[in-house]
């Protein structure tokens, strides 16, 4: 599994969000930011690809 949490991110924020990949991981975030936080990740090439630096490699999530 794949992980992104906002805060390791540098938002105060607990959200994590988990996906098989990257790809559905960063589309999780995208939803989320924009009805979170207010920001269109998608409408950012540099933001979205700052996010998807941010994903890791969690063998914890279910
Ligand atoms: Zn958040």
């Amino acid at each position: 599994m794949k992980s992104f949490e906002c805060q390791h991110a540098g938002v105060v924020c607990s959200a994590k969000v988990s996906g098989e990949t990257e790809e559905e991981v960063l589309a999780k975030a995208v939803e989320h930011a924009r009805a979170v936080h207010g920001v269109d990740l998608s409408r950012s090439t540099t933001l979205a690809n700052y996010a998807r630096s941010r994903i890791y490699d969690d063998p914890g999530a279910s």
